[in-house]
């Protein structure tokens, strides 16, 4: 199955954004995953973090004393599956994970968009549909060509259904619960130990992270967008997922070279 993959549209600007200063022990790091600490695979369900990272991830863990979210639009058990073993924080599904089992109205309408986007998916060879517990997606990346007549063919749904919105992220249409973001995600995680008082950083490489940089903005933290996308909120960038590993490695030092010596 096809999945999503970074764009080379990128803008001037967002390659103007400067790298991050090196991690802190008093902030409190907010993680996406795909795209953002692994690569994209043709298939999600391929993705699985390297011995490196896992150890990356550890050490982060202890150094900012558990102060480290992964935030990412998967679903719970896809994080649990690919994260097993480490000791961090999970939000799944862009923070509305649950909304589905809580309300069975939101239920009915996610329901709704689904038969509509498996007909979409059946008229357009190369796209298919995700559903996930509390929302619902319709991937093309291997339909790109056909994006005009996807747009035109998904965007009437919305106004149907008044408990979604629509994510526009890379060669996806996914539909969630309205009122639910990476952003408000952030903003409730930070009233909780351990992340209470520390700064917020949050680091995505999708459109759906914009709402998590705002957020951590306006806890007088920063965003951090990782590879080419134009960032409307991000204040630095680092390259690509081996950046960000670098990233981390540079404050926890890496488990690859402690191996080797
Ligand atoms: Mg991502």
């Amino acid at each position: 199955m096809p999945y999503t993959t970074p764009t080379s549209a990128a803008s001037a600007a967002s390659h103007r954004l400067p790298r991050p200063p090196c991690v802190a022990t008093d902030w409190a790091l907010f993680l996406d995953l795909d795209g953002t600490l692994c690569g994209y695979r043709d298939d999600p369900a391929d993705v699985a973090l390297t011995p490196r990272l896992r150890g990356l991830l550890s050490g982060l863990a202890a150094r900012l004393d558990g102060a480290v979210c992964i935030l990412s639009g998967r679903s719970a058990a896809d994080l649990q599956r690919v994260l097993a073993g480490l000791p961090l924080p999970q939000i799944a599904e862009h923070g509305g994970a649950g909304v589905a089992a809580r309300d069975a109205a939101y239920r009915a309408q996610l329901d709704a968009v689904e038969a509509v986007l498996r007909a979409i998916a059946t008229a357009y060879p190369g796209t298919w549909v995700e559903r996930k517990p509390s929302s619902c997606v319709l991937h093309y990346r291997a339909a790109a060509d056909h994006a005009e007549c996807l747009e035109s063919a998904v965007t009437p749904l919305l106004p149907l259904h008044a408990g979604l919105r629509l994510l526009r992220g890379l060669f996806v249409y996914e539909f969630a619960a309205r009122g639910h973001d990476k952003g408000t995600a952030l903003s409730a995680q930070m009233q909780r130990a351990p992340f209470a008082g520390r700064m917020p950083v949050a680091v995505g490489d999708d459109v759906t992270d914009e709402d998590a940089f705002a957020a951590a903005a306006a806890l007088r933290g920063f965003g951090v967008a990782v590879g080419p996308r134009a960032s409307a909120a991000a204040r630095f960038r680092l390259a690509d997922a081996d950046a960000v590993a670098d990233w981390i490695a540079a404050l926890v030092g890496d488990p690859a070279a402690t191996a080797r010596s």
